[in-house]
């Protein structure tokens, strides 16, 4: 079976390019219909706490993951800011898809998240 996980990463929830969607409308009807085996919201994966949540989300359980989507900024700038962190976790960042959500409503951040999962 595929795995496929869902992390929304929000600017602190401050920045005015995450304004306009509700984000937890976004996940929750992605795991509804059954797009994601698991879902996650973190405020600022970027910051040296993110690396630690991803070492620790991720470390051991390579296999088990086929696909993880992080929905948040740009992601050519998301793969420069993970690559460590999936490297200390042993996780392939091949598997990691960047979807960028800036300034889009609920129903575009949505739609812009099913298009990589399905
Ligand atoms: S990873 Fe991107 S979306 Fe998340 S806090 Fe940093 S700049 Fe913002």
């Amino acid at each position: 079976m595929a795995n496929k996980g869902l992390i929304f990463c929000v600017c602190q929830g401050t920045c005015p390019s995450f304004q306009q969607m509700n984000i937890f409308e976004v996940v929750n009807t992605l795991r509804i219909e059954k797009l994601v085996d698991f879902v996650g919201i973190h405020p600022q994966l970027c910051a040296e706490d993110g690396d630690s949540f991803f070492e620790i989300l991720l470390s051991g359980i390579n296999d088990k993951i086929d696909k993880l989507v992080i929905a948040g900024c740009d992601p050519n700038m998301q793969r420069k800011m993970f690559r460590d962190a999936f490297e200390n976790a042993g996780f392939d960042k091949s598997k990691h898809v960047g979807v960028d959500i800036r300034n889009m409503t609920t129903e575009q951040a949505m739609e812009a998240i099913k298009k990589v999962l399905i």
